[in-house]
């Protein structure tokens, strides 16, 4: 069979370039795979991916035609694109190694290139999708990444998140609609205080029913971080999207989340160890004292604790967000990792939590999530079985967003 699979490829590409050149249409481009993750929960094996432009044509049998540019992905997994939910992808280090703060002699453009730096990293680790809760800088990123100028995975930001407690509930409904106004694709709310600085509620119930009922009647999703249990069941009962890291849930929590439909979003280990293993170059700036290490250092099994807790609890709509910072760009398939290795998730859930389930916290499980007739054409393959040694997620060669190659360290067998 394969002989005979072959041959009709070698008979594809030997199509003159004349003939494809009178076609207006892209031409469409193959991929043959051996084992396919569907994003779903399904593995397919011998499955030839045909991309249309931007969009996953037909997902089938070996049979099919291969025209255009053929991606030979045997030996390899080939996934959906992963989307981290919680990326903040502004964050960097300046040229002196620290983190980046205000007036700290970076100049905008060495600003804007660790930035585009970021996006790129991120995009060849295979996330061809990330949401970012969220900074100002993030509408350049989306819209240069959106056109193509610079090579990135896409896109969805909060713009600048609401935190001050001052405001009244009225000032905080006026700035969820001047984010809609800006181009939020979703509103980023902080209900706590930062786990460095113990997590206590910070907003009130009536600021966060201003917060989250604006953004719904405007059609906006709420990403709200909360890390005390009163934050967290302040949240949920304001009507908010989707609770963030919620550290300190204890199972009354858990349940009250998934008894409302609200997505959570804890994290496994990446954003912890991160700032531990880059201590240095956060220390003394802002709350990254010794006290905020100290209790960065004790959350460390208590993430991999809640993490278990919360797979085990039923209904729970769990989603995957890293909240990768500066030095975490690029390793955001860590937490999946963890999830698998420490907390015990089965892969395939792990994966189908940063695909499909993912898309549909963010209401784009119609566009991006799965490998699928008419989803966008994001891509990745690893070396390697990830159900059955997940780390082969580290070893990504193969990436495509929305049909355009972006790494590709896999044998090319031609273009005609
Ligand atoms: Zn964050």
């Amino acid at each position: 069979m394969r002989s005979i699979r072959l041959a009709l490829l070698a008979l594809a590409c030997t199509i003159p370039t004349i003939l494809l050149a009178q076609t207006p249409r892209p031409r469409p481009v193959t991929l043959v795979t051996s084992r396919l993750i569907d994003g779903r929960g399904h593995t397919l094996s011998g499955a030839w991916v045909v991309v249309n432009g931007a969009r996953i044509q037909s997902v089938g049998s070996a049979g099919a035609s291969a025209t255009g540019s053929v991606y030979d992905l045997r030996g390899l997994t080939v996934l959906p694109g992963l989307i981290d939910v919680h990326e903040h992808v502004e964050w960097h280090f300046n040229p002196k190694g620290r983190l980046h703060s205000a007036n700290d002699g970076e100049t905008p453009e060495q600003g804007s290139l660790a930035m585009a730096h970021n996006m790129f990293a991120i995009l060849r680790a295979g996330f061809t999708t990330i949401q970012s809760p969220g900074s100002p800088e993030d509408a350049d990123l989306r819209a240069f990444s959106a056109s193509g100028r610079i090579p990135g995975p896409r896109v969805l930001t909060s713009l600048e998140p609401i935190a001050n407690p001052k405001l009244t509930p009225d000032q905080i409904r006026a700035i969820v609609r001047q984010r809609k106004a800006q181009g939020a694709d979703f509103i980023k709310i902080f209900a706590s205080k930062s786990i460095r600085e113990g997590g206590a509620q910070s907003l009130s119930d009536a600021q966060l029913a201003a917060a989250c009922g604006e953004a719904r009647a405007l059609g906006l999703r709420t990403l709200v971080h909360a890390h005390s249990t009163g934050s967290i069941r302040a949240v949920v009962n304001a009507g908010c999207t989707e609770v963030e890291h919620g550290i300190f849930a204890t199972q009354a929590e858990l349940d009250l989340i998934a008894s409302h439909h609200v997505w959570f979003d804890p994290q496994c280990s990446l954003v912890f160890r991160n700032y531990l293993d880059n201590r240095a170059k956060f220390y003394g700036i802002g709350n990254y004292n010794d006290a905020g290490f100290t209790s960065m250092e004790q959350v460390v099994p208590v993430a991999v604790q809640l993490m278990k807790r919360a797979l085990a609890t039923p209904g729970l709509m769990l989603t995957y967000g890293t909240d990768a910072v500066a030095g975490a760009h690029g390793r955001n398939a860590e937490d999946l990792i963890c999830r698998v290795k420490q907390a015990g998730e089965p892969p395939m859930d792990a994966l189908t939590t940063a695909t499909s389930r993912a898309a549909e916290s963010l209401g784009l499980q119609k566009a991006i999530g799965a490998i699928a007739p008419g989803l966008d054409a994001d891509l990745m393959a690893v070396d390697g079985d990830p159900l059955t040694d997940i780390t082969a997620l580290r070893r990504v060669v193969f990436v495509m967003k929305n049909g355009v190659v972006d790494k590709n360290e896999a044998k090319q067998w031609g273009s005609q």
